[in-house]
């Protein structure tokens, strides 16, 4: 008797801990009766997906999934909806564009003229008196259907009527309206062409017959960094509420980690706020980042760099922001080159960037290098050569960053390099003038997305937003699918196909950045970042592509966006 009474409360309580230990390894989440595009290594599609903690605990069909639920495990029915990996894009200096993004009006793969003046009216009416209305980059006039020529003084002021508004097509020309010339003491009418050249940005207004001003400022890069200097400043309470908001127009656009590669002009201290936001509230967007924020040109900048490489260390931070590479310029005279011109270094140009990817090698760096054309292409290749000598870098990752007019004997030596390529989308943005202008004539086919696919050298999609690039990465599946601009011309023959492009845009881009054991792809064991989409992105019209948007974004299994 008593052994059998023994036995029993042994049973229970063996029982109960079973029952225990199956509740904690039960998942907290699961979502059933869906199409998961998991983007694994077979492509699979699945039904169901497990959530414990942070990350995928199963991925399967929905028997499978329901089975491991227990009593306390939260669950989503979603209803026959397609579901992908977050979106990564490779290549986009957002942190920088947090520095203004309070007062920035996005217009993003938008294909009418009305509807860019209507977004900026309504920001307009977001913002309190006085303060500035901007558009900075990522659009050009040559993605609209409706109307393509220069935006008109009379239609800014009307958006705009009393406060500044300056808004910049890519990096290349830009308008004001008139409270803004009257805001950086631009007189609105010279009649003597001479005064002009003598007063900094007012040089670059264009003129009409009389000399009045037309609204737009020619002058490209250099206009733009002047124009920007005299740009209203904005406190760091101000841009941590920024990097909320700007992380949540990414999440609303189906983006879950950015590479952003630092970028011209940008301020050191962002990079600090975002990591004080980060510790103090998290982030809803993974940063990976480069080592940068200067611009890299002379012998002094080199040695500054090279003794900023040797103190530093990349991967000190976590699954939320970290320092993982150097670039995307390093030294200018050497690789910054744009696709009309390429970079003409002289052997002590060459040198000091020698010494600076050697430092780097040294030290365990990954390194990206800005390069569009052969000549600056082949300029990098050798040297990454000669440097692979001295001190192996397959294991470094280093990537070609655009290589829009890479060849395919480059191809094959970026292969035998075991270097990567990190591709953008900005020729979306329009077909002809001024992006032909802009970024070469040469435009179609640009990069050459079939061959590199094709070369079996690992590369990825990114845009190169948020000034010389849209943003909107169903943009750039679309694009890279259908081959089309935003005004409807078929500017790319070498198109990829739907999986290939998703493929590109999630888990190519995990292994740029080391990522492959956390994001990219919808399997057990990695960060559970997904989106729920509004419709099927394997089956919808092709057309519909860059129009789809997720209902539900999730990082880390939080949803962070939209409503399940
Ligand atoms: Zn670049």
């Amino acid at each position: 008797m008593r052994s059998l009474k023994f036995i029993l409360s042994a049973l229970i309580i063996n029982s109960i801990s079973l029952i225990s230990l199956f509740a904690q390894n039960a998942p907290d989440q699961i979502f059933t009766n869906g199409k998961i595009i998991t983007v694994d290594d077979y492509f699979s599609i699945q039904e169901a997906v497990a959530i414990k903690g942070q990350r995928i605990l199963a991925v399967g069909n929905n028997n499978e999934i329901e089975s491991l639920a227990a009593t306390n495990t939260q669950r989503t029915n979603l209803n026959g909806k397609t579901v992908i990996p977050g979106l990564i894009d490779n290549h986009n200096h957002v942190v920088r564009a947090t520095e203004y993004w309070p007062n920035e009006a996005r217009l993003d793969g938008i294909t009418s003229r009305a509807e860019a003046l209507q977004i900026l009216r309504v920001k307009g009416d977001s913002l309190g008196p006085d303060e500035w209305i901007m558009s900075l980059g990522g659009w050009s006039e040559a993605q609209f259907i409706d109307d393509q020529r220069d935006f008109t003084l009379a239609e800014l002021d009307a958006v705009a009527p009393d406060r500044p508004l300056f808004i910049q097509a890519l990096y290349h020309h830009a308008y004001g309206n008139t409270a803004w010339f009257n805001a950086m003491g631009i007189p609105l009418t010279i009649p003597n062409e001479m005064q002009l050249t003598q007063n900094g940005l007012a040089s670059y207004s264009v003129r009409d017959a009389e000399g009045k001003i037309t609204g737009r400022l020619d002058g490209g890069f250099p206009m733009i960094e002047l124009a920007l200097q005299s740009f209203p400043a904005v406190s760091a309470d101000e841009q941590i509420e920024a990097i909320k908001s700007s992380f949540s127009h990414l999440n609303s656009i189906g983006l879950t980690t950015v590479y952003d590669p630092a970028g011209v002009g940008i301020r050191r201290e962002s990079y600090s706020r975002l990591r004080e936001l980060a510790e103090e509230e998290g982030l809803t967007v993974r940063i990976y980042h480069t080592l940068g924020g200067s611009m890299p040109r002379t012998p002094q900048d080199a040695q500054d760099l090279i003794q900023e490489i040797r103190e530093s260390k990349p991967f000190q931070g976590n699954d939320l922001v970290d320092l993982i590479a150097v670039g995307e310029i390093y030294y200018a005279p050497f690789h910054w080159d744009n696709t009309r011109q390429p970079t003409n270094p002289t052997a002590e140009d060459i040198n000091w960037a020698k010494k600076i990817l050697m430092a780097a090698a040294e030290g365990g760096w990954s390194v990206q290098t800005h390069a569009t054309q052969p000549e600056t292409i082949d300029h990098l290749l050798n040297l990454v050569a000669e440097i692979n000598e001295l001190q192996p870098v397959r294991q470094l990752r280093w990537s070609i960053t655009h290589a829009d007019n890479i060849n395919i004997n480059q191809l094959d030596r970026v292969r035998h390099l075991g270097m990567n390529i990190q591709l953008r989308s900005n020729m979306v943005m329009g077909g002809r003038e001024p992006i032909f202008e802009a970024f070469g004539g040469n435009a179609y086919n640009m990069p050459p997305l079939r061959m590199v696919q094709e070369s079996g050298v690992s590369y990825g999609l990114g845009t190169d937003g948020t000034k010389a690039a849209q943003i909107n990465p169903f943009v750039t599946l679309w694009w890279a699918i259908t081959g089309k601009s935003l005004s409807g011309e078929v500017i790319q023959h070498q198109v990829l196909t739907r999986e290939e492009a998703l493929i590109a845009t999630t888990r190519a881009n995990s292994l740029l950045m080391f990522q492959e054991q956390n994001i990219g792809a919808i399997k057990p064991g990695l960060l559970a970042d997904m989106l729920v989409l509004d419709r099927d992105y394997l089956t919808v019209p092709v057309d519909e592509i860059k129009e789809i948007r997720p209902v539900a974004t999730i990082v880390s299994g939080k949803l962070v966006y939209g409503n399940l």
